[in-house]
């Protein structure tokens, strides 16, 4: 794990101060499944804001709003809601689990993330769910969101490994999948979400980036526990 911090934990936890994990990183890096196994492990809510960001431009797309700063995109916002329960994500009235993580949505997020009204009226809403602590994932969770928080990954993995782990995602789910448009777009989205002025991809300056090409999901999850624990455990 390339620049592991070795210094001893800040302070052990306790449930009046439960911890905030933050997991960022490229698509395709595996953050939700990480981030999902370490919540699991550490009995922390989970919280996935790139589904809200996809959610977002569902809504948006379904109302046939352009993602630019408008009066109508702004009133959308006003009134979006986003909820979870048990494993599935709710919004604009309805359950949007499997629409937000069609081809379509992956080519339209981008662009709607970067505005920042957009971004601006989804931090309250990520904000709230710190209560009882979190594993939270997303492309600004310690930079913006969550800059406080204890533990800080930023998870990270190859161009074609990331794109070779959704292809085999999509293919395990039964849906068509082509490797070379899929490369193509995790790159395009890279790009777009590197590139933006809002909350731009990068890693917080105190995070510890993990490049998991080439190591196992089992890992990549020993990996950043080890880094929980070494944060939250007090100094002797
Ligand atoms: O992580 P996921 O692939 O679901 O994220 C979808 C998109 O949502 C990203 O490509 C990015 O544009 C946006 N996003 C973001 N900030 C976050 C999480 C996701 O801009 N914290």
């Amino acid at each position: 794990m390339r620049g592991l911090d070795t210094t001893p934990g800040k302070a052990a936890r306790s449930s009046e101060n439960p911890p905030v994990i933050v997991i960022d990183g490229p698509a395709g890096a595996g953050k939700s499944t990480v981030a999902r196994e370490v919540a699991r492990r550490m009995g922390l809510p989970f919280l996935d804001t790139g589904a809200i960001y996809r959610a977002i431009t569902h809504v948006m797309l379904s109302k046939d709003i352009p993602p630019s700063d408008s009066p109508e995109l702004r009133a959308a916002l006003a009134e979006f809601t986003v909820s979870f329960r048990d494993g599935r994500v709710f919004a604009g009235g309805g359950d949007v689990t499997e629409v937000i993580r069609t081809p379509e949505i992956d080519r339209n997020v981008s662009p709607y993330s970067a505005l920042p009204a957009v971004r601006e009226s989804l931090l309250g809403i990520q904000r709230a769910h710190k209560r009882r602590g979190l594993v939270a994932e997303g492309r600004d969770m310690g930079t913006v969101v969550f800059p406080d928080a204890d533990v800080k990954i930023f998870l990270t993995a190859s161009p074609g490994e990331r794109a070779a782990r959704r292809h085999a995602e999509r293919l395990a789910g039964g849906g068509e999948s082509d490797y070379d448009n899929i490369l193509r777009q995790v790159k395009a989205r890279d790009e777009m979400d590197t590139n933006r002025a809002a909350a731009p991809l990068k890693p917080a300056e105190d995070a510890v980036t993990l490049d998991s090409t080439g190591l196992s999901f089992d890992a990549v999850v020993s990996l950043v526990m080890e880094q929980v624990a070494r944060v939250l455990t007090p100094a002797r």
